[in-house]
């Protein structure tokens, strides 16, 4: 069987790293906001381009506490692509906000501009891009609607760490940046772990105390905050891995590149990439669309190859949104329907990819 996805394969190239970057925090005592936290935030900065990064626990913290970082609440309306994972609206509904849904472009699976400006009302206060499967959004077009309407961009950049926009990286393409370090991210961690990145002096020093209990200096707390934190474990792995993200990007893109060369079946939907941007995608999964997705998913499996379903269900067909059941959005809709993702990963073999197009050349 050709796994979907193989993050201990992944992990155990840089097995003996990992054994000392934790051999290290088992040392030094101490294990929470300590060295190896700092290290990483500056070394993520770094990376991303921008002035701070901060660590919290995981990417739907992130996306929350930029938000709360921003004073939304209650009232407030964010405006967010219809098809995102669910977490983008949890966000917005931690806060007592109200998630505004808009259409994604059927190509792109990013969020539609032309499509933004019509759910804009005096609420609206800011817009969540998501860089959906691992490709930037639309950028020049959401900052010429967010300028003309004074509204933050916030990015929801947990499945695109590293891709290229413009000359900038992801997290440098808003006023504030979500990431997550969930296992099976580009940049994944061996637990839970998130970061916000931003150039926003202000927001920064906010957000250092949001994620401890408010508290800019022990046991003095200016705000009602939370305890979200990266812990020193998981940095000191994702300072490891963090080295080799661009390299493990690049192999994606070849694994992308020859299967969009070689897939060729007109049932089979590739996704859609402008090659003139390629690093604006790193292919965190890899998605096609098909109008018999069961029939064509029991096939491929019945071939020794395992897919996935992101996402089986919209956030607004969720029972957890019952509010927004009524909406009609027939993009997200058909995207729901038809989306499959084949496997895709830097220590995906060329013997794998072969069979898996020629198999899926044969249906
Ligand atoms: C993974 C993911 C998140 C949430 O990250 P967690 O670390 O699991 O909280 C948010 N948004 C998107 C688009 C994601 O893929």
């Amino acid at each position: 069987m050709i796994p979907f996805l193989d993050v201990k394969a992944i992990n155990e190239c840089y097995l003996k790293e990992i054994e000392c970057a934790i051999k290290e925090v088992l040392r030094s005592g101490q294990y929470i906001l300590g060295e190896q936290v700092k290290k990483f935030e500056d070394e993520f900065a770094r990376y991303c381009g921008v002035k701070y990064a901060i660590g919290v626990a995981n990417g739907l913290d992130a996306l929350s506490l930029i938000l709360r970082g921003y004073g939304i609440k209650e009232g407030d309306e964010v405006i967010v692509p219809a098809n995102t994972y669910i977490a983008t609206l949890l966000a917005v509904s931690m806060n007592g906000a109200t998630p505004v849904l808009v259409e994604p472009n059927i190509n792109t699976y990013n969020i539609d501009p032309n499509k933004i400006e019509e759910k804009i009302t005096c609420r609206t206060r800011a817009i969540i891009v998501v860089h959906l499967y691992g490709q930037v959004a639309d950028m020049k077009h959401i900052w010429k609607i967010a300028n003309k309407y004074n509204l933050k961009v916030i990015e929801d950049a947990a499945q695109a760490h590293g891709a290229i926009y413009s000359g900038k990286r992801t997290g440098n393409l808003g006023d504030a940046g979500a990431f997550s370090f969930y296992p099976s991210k580009n940049l994944g961690a061996l637990g839970d772990g998130g970061a916000i990145t931003t150039n926003d002096d202000e927001l920064a020093k906010r957000l250092r105390a949001l994620r401890n209990y408010g508290s800019h200096e022990k046991y003095y707390n200016l705000y009602k905050g939370v305890n979200s934190r990266l812990d020193e474990i998981q940095a000191a792995v994702l300072r490891v891995k963090l080295r080799y993200l661009d390299e493990e990007n690049e192999k994606r893109r070849r694994v992308a590149e020859y299967y969009l060369k070689h897939i060729k079946n007109n049932k089979v939907i590739l996704p859609y990439i402008d090659m003139s941007k390629k690093l604006s995608h790193v292919w965190h999964l890899f998605v096609v669309r098909v109008g018999n997705r069961n029939e064509f998913q029991n096939y491929l499996q019945s071939h020794g190859i395992q897919t996935i379903i992101h996402y089986p269900i919209p956030p607004h067909k969720q029972n957890a949104y019952s509010e927004l059941n009524s909406l009609r959005l027939p993009v997200t809709e058909e995207i729901h329907n038809t989306v499959l993702s084949l496997p895709i990963s830097p220590i995906l073999t060329d013997e794998h990819v072969n069979k898996i197009v020629q198999v899926i050349n044969d249906y």
